[in-house]
């Protein structure tokens, strides 16, 4: 099909933005046709596919399977969002009243600083939402799709009309695909719909009328399967799906608020209503003290615009921003902002074990039968290795039935692949099978020789819940059935009446010698998985109901899957910083126990360190809460047990993150305070529902994200702490002045310069400071506890004082050698700016002092302070701007005085700290 044959009438115009519908997708007519019709009206194949030729030939023609950007008329909002908040109200209102005045430079001036604000975070947002963005992508989607007959995984974006695409549990649809065939196929369409409960997916042709929300034969962009399998072809894609079209209705509306940028917009809306009626105060003594009405009114306007931390709400989001980056730079992508501060705040990690901790690299290291056990050597998942007998050491006898019948049916009973050759071996699917696959190998039974000798005809796939999985062959040998099964010791003994001998004979299950052999591995660490075949003959179809009671035991197959490097450190980091760590798995509990040891997660095994599934469902909730804040290792737990786990923690008060990679993670991800998802081999259910996804799966990396979330709090405080004393300061400076009745040390419009130069030239460049050392070795933040301790509160009111008393002094010294007012005002502001300057170096850290943490670690500050010193010569001595702001030169007795103050204030503070700065630690 080409661009020309949907031009002809057959399907909707596709736009620039890329994407196409095809045949009579502009009424979504293809639920109407019968799957034949739709495979020919697409010109595809209901097996092969497309070939990749057409394929590649139709992506020319049809653009990526994206959604197009944003439309434009974002812009004008966000810029208009900018002007809506208190601050730029009572600044605006100022700048008009001033001009109403007739003092139209001051008027300019504080209008031009409400532009420069709204430019500055217009820029900042955008820059923070296109990073946001960014890093969105970087956790791609691909597709399984059927090209030129072979399956292939391919981006989603590369998906065409035509294609045929294949859908599983977990996945999320990539494109709007008319059903072929299907096996139990169920899909959350929520993002759709609204409805969420998920839908039931049938194949049929249905009236043409159906709504969206009831084409049982169409599986939409963006919606999630739940459970099943499908296949379809694609009839839409990109802009043109639902999906596309739901987006260019509301367009995306991503906020960046977080529950502390919230609290601190509360915080500057409660201050500016008090700064008003301050300012109103303000106003009134004036009067009523009989002083001139306008110059009263500027001293108000100044009092009010001088205590407002302008650049407070966009400090905090650049902050949120950069710790964004550093957390994608270590590999941990924030798929909503919040995360970033939670996760400096987490109190317990729970973490999948297979996969996270451990590197779900496995390889069959024994395979034991009922009569005799075998050592396998190799690593990876080249065939190459020895299968031999322990103790003995003699080779794998042809003979041995029990052993080739448990190797066959781990790999017949198997969806795994491997692929490429040599060093490019590689494996498409689930590690523990592609053990078994290897292991079969090395005996000779490989893939394709087991699958000629039985082709498989039905399967019951593996869950979680069920521990199993089982398939139904045809025996060519003979002309009957085989059924072989495979799955967790204990599930499989429960089917078993019977074990095979070496000689292939039956003979009744010895239960406990197979529990004493499968223990005896799991202590070892190894991951035990028992094989059982039902026999030619008996039943005929394969379904659950039929397999207890039929089925014969052929052995177990114990696989080693190693710690993951970085784990053990990063286990022993988090235990120094307070964080505890709980291992949550499926796996046997002496598996997991011994695993668990090897990390260093049980120290010593206090009672009650380890729970399973089983005992924590028999727990009475009065005990729950406090049995798991207790353990450490969950073993045989199911998913669904998870979400129970979390809340009982939270109940504890703890901040959790939980980890979860299944479509039955979900829930429990959505209820973690960090629900983390895994990039490489997590579901895109358990992607959507989290927030936070590590790109390489490894638990070291949320060890990490959380170093940097504390990181990114503690520069956030840093940087109130830093910030508040200036307007504080600066405030009380007017105050004083009105109240006593004498001059201005400052105007307005010079209370804005500062403000607005020292917030983006300094305070701005904390957020690029880097971590502290040690910063793991402190407890968790308490999430009830105010983000200013008594002690920094302190530190601020002891500056605002310095500010205060300091500039005040400054102005009246000046007055008294001779200055004219413009250039005592000059020396103040200098002064105000000089102590907050010095201050900046003692902030960059609230507790160490000053020599420890060195001068020019933080390269942006060095930039800043040098801007920040040449803004200052400019204001004093550039013509233009001395009219602008009513400065005057100063000369070197005046930068004398500055300079000694300034060393004098950040002396205080080295002093305060020294004392008092281990209290707030
Ligand atoms: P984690 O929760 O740490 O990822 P896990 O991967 O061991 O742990 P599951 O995948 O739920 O957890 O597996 C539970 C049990 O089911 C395993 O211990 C194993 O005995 C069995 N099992 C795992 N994979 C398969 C499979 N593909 N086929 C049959 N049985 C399996």
């Amino acid at each position: 099909m080409t661009r020309r044959d949907r031009a002809d009438g057959t399907g909707r115009a596709d736009g620039a933005s890329g994407g196409a519908s095809a045949g009579p997708a502009a009424g979504g007519g293809h639920h109407g046709l019968a799957v034949h019709e739709v495979v020919l009206l697409l010109e595809s194949d209901p097996h092969r596919g497309l070939t990749p030729e057409e394929a590649a030939r139709r992506l020319e023609s049809f653009g990526p399977n994206a959604l197009p950007a944003a439309a434009g008329g974002g812009v004008v909002r966000r810029v208009l969002r900018q002007f809506h908040h208190p601050l730029i109200y009572v600044l605006m209102a100022a700048a008009a009243i001033t001009a109403g005045l007739g003092e139209y430079v001051d008027s300019g001036v504080i209008f031009a600083v409400v532009l420069v604000n709204a430019l500055v975070g217009y820029v900042q947002e955008s820059k923070a939402e296109a990073a946001l963005d960014a890093l969105r992508s970087m956790v791609s989607t691909s597709a399984r799709v059927v090209r030129g007959g072979r399956e292939r995984a391919v981006p989603s974006e590369e998906l065409v009309p035509g294609d045929l695409v294949l859908v599983k549990a977990g996945d999320k649809v990539p494109a709007d695909v008319r059903l072929v065939r299907q096996s139990e196929l169920r899909v959350d369409e929520s993002a759709l719909t609204g409805e969420s409960l998920p839908v039931a997916k049938r194949e049929a042709a249905l009236p043409t009328r159906t709504p969206v929300s009831d084409r049982r034969n169409m599986v939409y962009s963006g919606t999630l399967v739940t459970s099943g399998t499908g296949a379809g072809v694609t009839v839409a894609t990109g802009g043109e799906t639902e999906l596309g079209e739901i987006h260019r209705l509301v367009g995306t509306a991503e906020t960046l608020a977080t529950p502390l940028t919230a609290k601190l917009n509360r915080f500057a809306r409660t201050l500016t209503v008090a700064i008003l009626a301050l300012a109103a105060v303000t106003f009134a003594i004036g009067v009523v003290r009989g002083r001139n009405a306008t110059e009263t009114f500027t001293a108000a306007v100044a009092l009010a615009v001088g205590t407002i931390p302008e650049g407070l709400p966009a400090v905090v989001t650049i902050t949120l921003a950069v710790g964004v980056a550093r957390m994608a730079r270590r590999r941990a992508v924030i798929r909503r902002l919040p995360a970033v501060e939670t996760l400096g705040g987490t109190t317990v990690i729970c973490s999948d074990k297979t996969g996270t901790l451990t590197e779900n690299q496995m390889t069959v290291r024994v395979l034991w039968t009922p009569d005799r056990a075998y050592e396998v050597t190799g690593s990876g998942y080249t065939p190459h290795g020895t299968i031999r007998a322990v103790p003995y050491g003699g080779p794998l006898a042809r003979t041995d039935q029990a052993a080739r019948w448990c190797l066959l049916a781990g790999a017949a009973c198997n969806d795994a692949a491997l692929t490429g050759e040599g060093e490019h071996r590689g494996l498409v699917g689930d590690p523990t099978e592609g053990a078994m696959l290897v292991a079969a190998a090395k005996a000779g039974l490989s893939r394709e020789v087991v699958d000629r000798a039985h082709p498989r005809l039905a399967t019951i796939p593996f869950s979680s819940d069920r521990r199993y999985m089982a398939t139904l062959h045809r025996d060519t040998a003979g002309d009957g059935r085989l059924v072989f099964v495979k799955g967790a010791v204990e599930r499989i003994l429960d089917l078993c009446p019977a074990e095979m001998t070496g000689d292939g004979d039956r003979r009744p299950l010895d239960r406990e010698a197979v529990v004493r052999a499968a223990d005896e591995l799991a202590s070892r660490g190894l991951r035990v998985l028992a094989t059982a075949v039902r026999p030619a003959g008996g039943h005929d179809g394969l379904s659950e109901e039929t397999l207890p009671g039929s089925l014969v035991l052929t052995g177990l197959q114990g696989m080693h899957d190693p710690p993951r490097p970085a784990a053990v450190s990063a286990v022993e980091a988090c235990r120094t910083a307070g964080v505890e760590v709980k291992m949550i798995t499926g796996d046997h509990t002496v598996t997991a126990t011994a695993v668990a040891e090897g990390l260093g997660l049980l120290d010593g095994r206090p009672p009650g360190a380890v729970l399973t599934g089983a005992e924590l469902a028999e727990l009475p909730p009065r005990d729950y809460p406090a049995a798991v804040d207790r353990a450490r290792v969950f073993a045989r737990v199911s998913p669904e047990q998870k979400l129970r786990l979390v809340e009982a923690l939270q109940d504890r008060g703890h901040v959790v993150a939980m980890t979860g990679d299944g479509v039955n993670d979900a829930p429990a991800l959505r209820q973690a305070d960090i629900g983390v998802a895994m990039g490489e081999g997590g579901t895109e259910v358990a992607k959507e529902a989290a927030d936070m996804v590590l790109t390489d799966d490894d638990f070291a990396t949320i060890e990490a994200a959380v170093e940097e979330g504390r990181g990114v709090f503690d520069n956030l405080t840093k940087f109130i702490v830093w910030v508040l004393p200036t307007s504080l300061g600066q405030g009380l400076l007017i105050l004083v002045a009105v109240l006593l009745g004498t001059t201005l040390p400052v105007l307005p419009t010079q209370v804005l310069w500062i403000n607005m130069t020292t917030a983006v030239l300094l305070g701005l460049m904390l957020a690029f400071e880097p971590r502290e050392a040690g910063i793991m070795r402190r407890p968790p933040r308490d999430p009830t506890r105010p983000l200013l301790t008594g002690p920094l509160m302190t530190r601020v009111l002891l500056v605002s004082a310095l500010i205060v008393g300091g500039a005040w002094w400054l102005f009246t010294w000046e007055r008294g050698v001779g200055a004219g007012t413009a250039e005592a005002r000059t020396a103040a502001v200098n002064l105000v700016v000089a102590v907050e300057l010095f201050y900046l170096f003692s902030c960059r850290s609230l507790t160490r002092p000053l020599r420890s943490v060195g001068l020019f670690g933080n390269r942006w500050i060095v930039v800043g302070v040098a801007a920040q010193v040449a803004a200052q010569l400019a204001l004093t001595y550039l013509p233009a701007l001395n009219g602008l702001f009513h400065t005057a030169p100063i000369g070197a007795g005046a930068w004398a005085r500055i300079l000694a103050l300034a060393c004098l204030a950040s002396l205080v503070v080295a002093v305060d700290k020294r004392f008092r700065g281990r209290a707030q630690a």
